[in-house]
């Protein structure tokens, strides 16, 4: 193996004393005082390696070192450093400390590379502190305006651009890098599949796009004792058969489609009153853009033959679409083609979850790197991924970019 698993492993116990509660899990959301210690010790890593730094007017904050040829657009490879509340230690982590490993470890064998190879650390991932996740790389890549991002604001009212400033991480539109060469990003699977399968890597080959909707079900209000069972409208038995019927036909197609209905709610939510009226939250994912609107319209179509033979009405709200994004195949081959130079157990795979690379596809060609989760646990304390599956996964990367770089 080229690269020092200790010496990033060192670098993750350091960085992940930063916002531990005693429980143990890691409180950084995104533009606290926290989120401020863990970069300035990142902007400390980047000034030891002697790397070009900068940060932008999102809080992006990049380290690059200079390639060969000078006019060469950068290969950046990164993720972020904020976390959810009491959320794990690898998430995110990994994918920085991958970008400074692979970079020192190019240093240490005097690898020349033609391209400028970098590291970046994104604001405000999660969205957990403010509502939009992977803001930075979304204004990065045009998704979103950067008044959108500048506005969101946590439960105190406090907004992106306030804090951005508050912890001195506001810098300038034009230090920016949205020209460049490819992107990379190591990340956490977490999910269960790749330890299922007993693979050690995962090839990510895309990222499953997403429906999500809101459903409002009209029925009508009435007292639970004198209103005989077949005279209700009741639209909580209406959303929950709507809700069922749909949750059986997907777990029967088995074609990968994915129905949640995280939030269901009654109104007026009493004991004795039969609901009036219902609402649930319908989240339809596929990493096929035809199948996915192709279910999307089938979910509704179900809820309405479902709500209205039950004698309610309905409507609905879309909230997000988010087509899915394939990856770079020949990035994809050239990774899993490296996997197999070293007999390394992978398995290529599609991500459940958003990360910045998604919104990173769009500027330039990118691919991502998975790491087991340890029974498939994320976002909370005992997320863990095994340093024995996360040295070789950031060699694959390290390898990938001495190949690419090859003069
Ligand atoms: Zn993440």
């Amino acid at each position: 193996m080229n690269i020092n698993v200790d010496r990033m492993k060192r670098r993750f116990q350091q960085l992940n004393k930063i916002g531990r509660s005693h429980g143990g899990g890691i409180n950084r959301l995104a533009l606290t005082d926290t989120d401020k210690e863990a970069r300035d010790l990142f902007l400390a890593w980047l000034k030891e390696l002697d790397l070009e730094l900068q940060w932008d007017d999102l809080g992006n904050i990049y380290g690059v070192k200079p390639g060969v040829d000078d006019s060469l657009k950068p290969i950046l490879i990164g993720s972020h450093l904020d976390s959810v509340p009491d959320g794990g230690a690898f998430d995110g982590v990994l994918g920085v400390l991958t970008g400074l490993e692979v970079i020192e470890t190019l240093k240490e064998n005097q690898i020349s590379h033609r391209f400028p190879v970098g590291v970046v650390n994104f604001t405000n991932e999660e969205g957990a502190r403010f509502p939009i996740p992977m803001t930075a790389s979304g204004v990065l890549s045009s998704i979103y305006p950067k008044e959108k991002m500048y506005h969101l604001h946590d439960e105190n009212g406090d907004t992106i651009e306030q804090e951005l400033q508050r912890i001195g991480f506001q810098g300038k539109e034009k230090n920016r890098i949205t020209d460049l060469e490819a992107f990379l990003e190591l990340h956490i699977e977490q999910g269960p599949v790749l330890e299922e399968k007993g693979a050690h890597i995962g090839i990510v080959d895309g990222i499953q796009g997403l429906s999500w909707q809101t459903i409002s079900v009209y029925g009508e209000a009435d007292h639970a004792g004198p209103s005989p069972m077949s005279y209700r409208k009741d639209a909580g038995i209406a959303a929950m058969r709507a809700m069922l019927s749909i949750h059986d036909w997907v777990n029967h197609l088995n074609d990968g489609t994915l129905v949640t209905f995280g939030k269901i709610q009654t109104i007026p939510d009493t004991i004795n009153v039969i609901p009036g009226g219902s609402k649930f939250s319908l989240d339809i994912r596929h990493p096929d853009n035809n199948v996915l609107l192709k279910r999307q319209e089938e979910c509704l179509k179900r809820i309405n033959d479902i709500i209205t033979l039950e004698g309610c009405s309905w409507d609905h709200e879309s909230l997000s679409y988010m087509a899915p994004v394939s990856f770079h195949p020949p990035f994809v081959k050239e990774l899993e083609q490296i996997c197999r130079n070293n007999d390394y157990a992978y398995q290529t795979v599609t991500s459940g979850a958003g990360h910045d690379a998604m919104h990173m596809n769009q500027l330039a060609p990118a691919v991502m790197v998975f790491v087991p989760s340890i029974n498939g646990k994320s976002h909370n304390k005992e997320e863990v991924s095994r340093w024995e599956d996360i040295g070789p996964a950031v060699d694959v990367i390290y390898e990938w970019i001495v190949q690419y770089n090859k003069i």
